[in-house]
């Protein structure tokens, strides 16, 4: 017997991966959060995720789907052992489910790529989708062509190839629901250990829609300087040259490079984690950086620049109290412990720490 949050059960011959705690455990002080009525937990395993939403929040209706029947055989016999009853429980194939129903909040959590569920995924949601990716090495661009494939973007490999990876993702999910007049507005992202998860806000409306790919460009990183300019619209202008040293450039995309945290609506989940069972100190951590983190497309590893500046990297707050003084947005960022977001020019951050 399995204990997690305020379900136990059993996960024999089903999948179930202890280190996901976090990323249930966020998920339900989100659910908490916005106040979700309907909840489809689409590759539902073990059920622990949905038992969760079904004891641990104000959910009405939580629909539990997994094609394995032995799965679903599991999952019923786990809603017992928790006194369950709010719960459906379907054994479908999660595409075929997404198309013939609705559902306010899908979450779409396989053990792999979401790539094959989101077309029916964005089809489904009528309010929320939230996205589990474990394919890191395709969305940050460590395998090109499976992510090509996979994501029809191009990732390109950089130091901040973590934010790359949920900025290839997103910008996958605004073209799928832009493509049936849906829009999206994203609020909660994050990587950690190995795996993207994304929450994001849909609506329906072509106008809206066309709002939310004007979020949609390029990013264009020079592989001599390693400074990048991102570059919004559908239509991919460049010229391969770096504007600030001449450098050949790389151009990643197309991507998503409007805002993907909501302060407001993360301060609201932080308040419902502290209600989550078994919450941790980690989980608020993550939760209180990703609020902080400024709204600026991809940070600088200020190791790697205090590096190949010759200078001793002091502490990381420091660099960006002294970007703030000098006028410049800065913050740190939950993506990499020693990553800097910044609106600064490399110039000006590279004075910066010349001077610190
Ligand atoms: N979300 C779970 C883990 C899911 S593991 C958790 O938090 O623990 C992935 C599950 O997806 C497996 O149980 C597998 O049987 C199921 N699955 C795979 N392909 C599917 C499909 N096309 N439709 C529905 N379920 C599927």
């Amino acid at each position: 017997m399995i204990e997690e949050g305020k379900v136990a059960f059993n996960a024999e011959g089903a999948f179930y991966n202890p280190k996901m705690k976090l990323n249930r455990d966020i998920s339900l002080s989100v659910v908490r959060a916005l106040g979700i009525s309907e909840y489809l937990d689409a590759l539902a395993a073990s059920g622990v995720r949905g038992m969760r939403v079904a004891k641990e929040t104000h959910a009405e209706k939580v629909i539990l789907n997994d094609v394995s029947r032995t799965a679903c055989a599991l999952i019923q016999e786990n809603l017992k052992l928790n006194h369950i009853g709010n719960c459906e429980v379907c054994c479908s194939n999660a595409n075929v489910l997404l198309h013939q129903r609705r559902f306010q909040t899908v979450d779409l959590d396989p053990f792999g790529s979401p790539a094959p569920f989101l077309a029916a995924g964005a089809r489904s949601a009528s309010s929320y989708l939230f996205i589990t990716a474990t394919d890191t090495a395709p969305l940050c661009g460590a395998h090109l062509k499976s992510g090509i494939r996979k994501y029809m973007a191009v990732p390109v490999k950089t130091e901040y190839h973590r934010e790359m990876g949920a900025r290839i993702l997103l910008g996958a999910v605004a073209r799928e629901l832009a493509r049936i007049d849906k829009s999206m507005v994203p609020f909660l992202t994050f990587v950690v250990d190995h795996y993207v998860r994304i929450f994001v806000e849909v609506r329906r409306g072509a106008g809206l829609a066309d709002k939310t790919l004007e979020n949609i460009g390029y990013l264009e990183h020079c592989t001599n300087c390693g400074s990048w300019k991102s570059r919004l619209g559908m239509n991919c202008k460049s010229c391969n040259k770096c504007t600030n040293c001449g450098g050949k450039t790389r151009v990643a995309g197309p991507l998503w490079l409007g805002a993907i945290q909501n302060r407001d609506l993360i301060d609201l989940a932080l308040k419902e984690l502290i209600s989550v069972a078994g919450n941790t100190d980690r989980e608020f951590r993550l939760l209180h950086l990703c609020r902080d983190e400024i709204d600026e497309p991809m940070y600088r590893d200020h190791h790697k620049l205090c590096k190949s500046l010759g200078v001793t990297p002091g502490p990381i707050d420091g660099v960006i109290g002294a970007l703030i003084s000098e006028g410049w947005n800065a913050s740190r960022t939950h993506f990499s412990g020693v990553g800097i977001k910044t609106n600064a020019p490399l110039e000006a951050l590279q004075g910066v720490l010349h001077r610190a």
